[in-house]
């Protein structure tokens, strides 16, 4: 009785070991369709390079030019108000001046005369100033066209970059989007099928890696995202599949062992066993 249940026991440990190696392999392999996915999505985005950018700040430059362009118009309606303003008091003291002529007949004596005399004189002043006024607003007016003439050439420069550079962007995306919209659809399957832990550290992995890569395979000897080699032992475990390994330099997942090339073995081998041989030597004087 006693010896059976051992023996179910040791069946069902076993059992629950491979279920538990299946699932680790599993996962890592999820992981490493998903990695698969977000890397042929970046590629895509790599082709469409720094043009998204480049759009965007046209953008943005022709919607500063935009304002400036409606400042300066302002700036030139209110120089244009002011030179009305001035026109309109020109009238008056043209006005005033008339009426003052009329009274100058008919003052009684060289006093009033004198009086409104000094008023004519003041209105012709007014009125000389005001000229002067409206003079040096026109030549604001005219810098002033100047400068929208410049805003609007530019603007109109840059409209016509921003058609050509959107035509560039719409082509090149017309080109991936399908690609793009298989992968998407693809990534969505990927990430029900990824383990939530896992994929909080890939997520994370993958936006401080340079190259996107979160997890990688060994390949001849080294951690397939920062090259840096990884011992012998630890590439044993990550075959093993029994739990998760993460490279000791830059904390990517490896998710398995390339085999190296047979070239590669040979020669790599015999210098270790050539090696090893050596400290077994030493060690048996
Ligand atoms: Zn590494």
């Amino acid at each position: 009785m006693l010896k059976k249940s051992v023996v179910e026991q040791i069946q069902i440990n076993k059992l629950m070991a491979t279920a538990t190696d299946t699932t680790i392999a599993q996962k890592l392999e999820a992981l490493m369709k998903l990695q698969g996915i977000d890397s042929a999505l970046d590629n895509i985005l790599k082709v469409r390079g720094d043009l998204p950018e480049e759009v965007r700040d046209l953008e943005d430059e022709i919607a500063g030019l935009e304002t400036r362009l409606a400042k300066f118009q302002a700036e030139v309606e209110n120089f244009n108000i002011q030179i009305n303003n001035y026109r309109n008091a020109k009238k008056d003291s043209e006005k005033l001046i008339v009426k003052y002529k009329e009274q100058q007949m008919n003052v009684r004596n060289n006093r009033e005369f004198e009086a409104v005399s000094k008023e004519i004189e003041l209105q012709g002043l007014e009125m000389e100033i005001a000229d002067k006024r409206i003079k040096e607003i026109e030549f604001k007016i005219l810098n002033k066209n100047d400068e929208i003439g410049g805003v609007e050439s530019n603007l109109f420069e840059r409209n016509k970059d921003l058609e050509i550079k959107k035509k560039e962007l719409d082509v090149i995306i017309a080109e991936s989007e399908e690609d793009e919209q298989k992968l998407l659809k693809d990534r969505e399957k990927a990430l029900k099928l990824a383990d939530e832990r896992l994929l909080k550290s890939y997520s994370k992995l993958r936006s401080n890696a340079r190259n996107g890569l979160a997890v990688v395979m060994v390949s001849r000897g080294a951690c397939g995202g920062c090259f840096s080699s990884v011992p012998p032992q630890r590439q044993t475990d990550i075959k093993d599949k029994k739990k998760i390994i993460v490279c000791e330099h830059c904390g990517r997942i490896l998710a398995g062992v390339n085999d190296p090339l047979p070239g590669e073995v040979k020669e790599k081998k015999t210098r270790a066993t050539k090696v090893s041989a050596a400290a077994a030597a030493a060690s048996a004087e």
